[in-house]
């Protein structure tokens, strides 16, 4: 396990990432393709997030994309049911070398 600090563009909002990512995931839906995210998926506990961010609620009401208020930045995802434990983490908000040379997986959201 790894832990990675990260955060948006003007550090508004801060992150710290305690897991291991071996891969990151792009998808094809509608608001990823606009944000262009490379995501990690991992429980909410892994993530750490510091600051103010501001959520987003997409059109099937499922899930909160989050960003800094100030700079734009798109730093995470966070299931509206906290039942769901899973968060999706935009791994461009850590250092390049955390991620870039990382196997890329396409994820198909747009069919979902
Ligand atoms: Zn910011």
């Amino acid at each position: 396990m790894t832990e990675l600090h990260g955060g948006c563009h003007c550090g508004k909002v801060r992150l710290v990432l305690r897991d291991s990512v071996s891969e990151v995931s792009e998808c094809n839906c509608s608001l990823c393709r606009r944000v262009g995210g490379l995501w990690h998926y991992c429980g909410p506990e892994k993530l750490q997030e510091s600051g103010s961010a501001v959520a987003y609620r997409q059109g099937d009401c499922s899930l909160d994309t989050w960003h800094c208020e100030v700079c734009g930045c798109v730093t995470h995802w966070t299931a509206v049911d906290p039942g769901y434990d899973r968060v999706g983490v935009n791994m461009r908000m850590f250092e390049p070398e955390a991620w870039q040379c990382l196997p890329r997986k396409f994820v198909d959201g747009a069919s979902f």
